[in-house]
């Protein structure tokens, strides 16, 4: 596929209301269906570990899901969740968003991509995009400059549109 769009909005909707039972369903299905191609076990506890993370858009800490897997019975100790997390960050089931510290269930886990944030200041609702356009600038430049990239993660922080309308009426 050559002509891919410059820029596609796969997480925008995420700001706006929509049918999230269906994000998180989608989101298992598609968890369910690559672990078991690629041999990865998705345990129980893992499988609640992201059930929370999808509880919303809004990225989600290590301690706050802690507290969450112990209201649903799991007696889970720290590390049993970093593991948790490690292991659906590994299979790209979720994203860590740094400037949160925070973890964010993903949309397209079933084909590779390289995402860029809209980080809601005042919501913490966070969409993921993948602008391939971004993508290519950061490659080329760090291409220019001898740099061989690991990893990159563009996190862009503002207002979502939701919360400007709120602000605007309140
Ligand atoms: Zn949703
Ligand atoms: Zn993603
Ligand atoms: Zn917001």
């Amino acid at each position: 596929m050559s002509a891919s769009p410059a820029s596609r909005h796969i997480g925008a909707l995420a700001h706006d209301s929509h049918d999230h039972a269906r994000c998180v369903a989608d989101a298992l299905t598609k968890a369910a269906t690559l672990c078991a191609k690629r041999g990865a076990r998705l345990t129980a506890l893992r499988q609640c570990v992201l059930e929370h993370v999808w509880d919303s858009h809004v990225p989600v800490g290590a301690y706050a899901l802690l507290d969450r897997l112990r209201a649903d019975g799991y007696r889970a100790a720290p590390p049993t969740v970093y593991r948790a997390l490690a292991f659906l960050a590994e299979e790209g089931l979720i994203h860590r968003i740094e400037a949160l510290n925070a973890y964010i269930g993903c949309g397209q886990a079933d084909r590779p991509h390289q995402a860029q944030y809209l980080i809601c200041q005042r919501c913490g609702s966070t969409a993921e995009m993948d602008a391939s356009a971004v993508h290519r600038a950061i490659a080329d430049q760090a291409d220019g400059a001898g740099f061989n990239v690991t990893r990159q993660s563009v996190e862009v922080l503002g207002v979502c549109r939701r919360c400007q309308t709120s602000t605007a009426h309140a």
